[in-house]
């Protein structure tokens, strides 16, 4: 048996682990393997819950020498169910969540398995944040490592923009520090190339004023309004300051009704933020609003209940090469025959500071203004899975006509077709894949969006 086999050569790495070694009959093994998606449903042979970098670089050492596969997980939140595997080594960074910020320079420096709502927590304190993700259960490892969509994205970029180093383990057991200076190509690579070069036992960040207070929150309409509110969506987005970071959609309501939102951020002055929020709140009328002041740290919870652990999800993603009126009318025809109540379809608003970064200039290379669209199934009973998979995939088929090259790598499921990576990457693959043979020639990290050596 497996469990056996490894038992036997856990005992050196044991001598020297400081967090916990779990094995399938261990207590804890069952939560430790869970992941944000509870359609993942994998068992590692030995799940490494690593206290600091030298556990992490023992775990790598223990693999490698070992043969053992490797998953490595941070906030465990990727739909594809990358944290994990099944009959291999889970190196899990959850338990490392330390948090440093020097308000004076102006830096945050945070350990690979802290989330976006401790995160923020720690920042804001100081009246600082840097660009995040919209749910603060997602890690910030995963989000920053594939580039890091979040509100704050028109005023300071993506979280890679916010990026000043990375201490990485390398396949080879090497610790290294990646920054500007210092291993400058393996830097450009993480910023974008997600797990593929080394696993991030710390990130730090620039932050900047934000708040703490900012205007903000959820407008929705009814879903017989849904083609007005996206094209208004469309219209207002197409002037969004900088300080204005948002998304919209057609989702449902806590009673199931069938409603369209737009989530706006101005991250701007306080004095101005009813200015800028004006149009929005005008429109309509509305059935819900909740725009107005309130923290940044709240705007960044709004949807956590929407999306609980354990619940089971399907995504689609790709970014959108307008926001027509066919696209946001096939959006509509879509989401009349969803069959999940907890599923929505979503137009994430790119722009400002993460558009003017040179494609080249990091791996991600999405730089250009415009709409990413996501098709959200989430659903909790398993007898449910099948019908809610094949909706995602009929509506993913339906928008083929209006979609970019381009796709996110973060909202990549696992069953894609084709070659994800290369259209995650686009111009700046074959530069990844160089890399990927200098720092990772075996391909040990390759439960990932895998860039293949080349
Ligand atoms: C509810 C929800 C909301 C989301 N919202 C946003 C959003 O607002 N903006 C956005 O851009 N994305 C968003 N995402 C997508 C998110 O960026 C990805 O799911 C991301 O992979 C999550 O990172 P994680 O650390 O939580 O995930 P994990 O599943 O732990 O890891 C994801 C990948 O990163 C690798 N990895 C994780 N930690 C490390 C590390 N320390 N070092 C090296 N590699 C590591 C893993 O091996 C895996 O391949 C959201 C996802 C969910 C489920």
């Amino acid at each position: 048996m497996p469990h056996v086999a490894v038992s036997d050569k856990i005992g050196d790495l044991a001598s020297r682990f400081s967090g916990q070694l779990l094995q399938p009959l261990d207590a804890g093994y069952e939560e430790a393997r869970r992941v944000h998606n509870g359609l993942v449903d994998k068992r590692p042979l030995l799940i490494a819950r690593c206290r600091n970098t030298a556990d992490v670089a023992d775990a790598v050492t223990f693999a490698r020498e070992h043969a053992i596969e490797v998953a490595v997980r941070g906030g465990g939140h990727n739909v594809a169910g990358r944290a994990t595997i099944d009959g291999g080594l889970m190196i899990d960074l959850s338990l490392m969540k330390g948090i440093h910020v020097d308000p004076n320079a102006r830096t945050a420096r945070a350990q690979g398995g802290a989330t976006w709502g401790e995160y923020n927590r720690e920042t804001q304190v100081h009246g600082l944040a840097s660009t995040g993700g919209a749910v603060s259960t997602t890690g910030i490892a995963g989000l920053t490592l594939g580039g890091g969509w979040g509100y704050l994205l028109g005023k300071h970029g993506l979280a890679i923009d916010n990026l000043r180093s990375v201490q990485l383990v390398l396949a080879d057991g090497r610790i290294v520090t990646a920054s500007a200076d210092d291993s400058a190509d393996l830097f450009w690579a993480v910023r974008g190339g997600g797990g593929n070069f080394g696993i991030a036992t710390s990130l730090e960040y620039n932050v900047h004023p934000v708040g703490p207070t900012i205007t903000g929150g959820l407008v929705a309409h009814p879903f017989a309004k849904a083609r007005d509110t996206l094209r208004f969506y469309r219209d207002i987005t197409a002037s969004a300051p900088d300080e204005w970071g948002s998304f919209a959609g057609v989702l449902h309501g806590p009673d199931g009704s069938k409603l369209a939102a737009v989530v706006p951020c101005y991250c701007g002055p306080l004095s101005s933020g009813d200015a800028a929020v004006k149009q929005i709140k005008t429109f309509g009328p509305p059935v819900l609003d909740t725009v107005g002041p309130m923290p940044y740290t709240a705007i960044n919870q709004l949807l956590d209940a929407a999306f609980p652990k354990g619940a089971l999800n399907y995504w689609k993603s790709s970014f959108l090469s307008a926001l027509s009126d066919d696209v946001i009318d096939t959006i509509i025809a879509c989401y009349a025959r969803v069959p999940s109540p907890m599923s929505g379809i979503v137009v994430e608003h790119w722009h400002g500071a993460a558009t003017r970064v040179a494609v080249g200039d990091t791996a991600f290379p999405h730089r250009a203004v415009g709409y990413n669209m996501l098709l959200l199934s989430e659903w909790t009973n398993p007898a449910d899975t099948e019908r809610n998979i094949a909706w995602t995939r009929e509506s993913y088929a339906s928008m083929q006509p209006f979609i970019a090259s381009g796709r996110y790598v973060n909202y990549l499921d696992d069953d894609e077709a084709g070659d994800p990576a290369a259209e995650a990457y686009g111009p700046n693959y074959a530069r990844l894949r160089q890399l990927k043979t200098k720092f990772d020639p075996t391909n040990f990290f390759h439960r990932n969006q895998n860039i293949r050596p080349a």
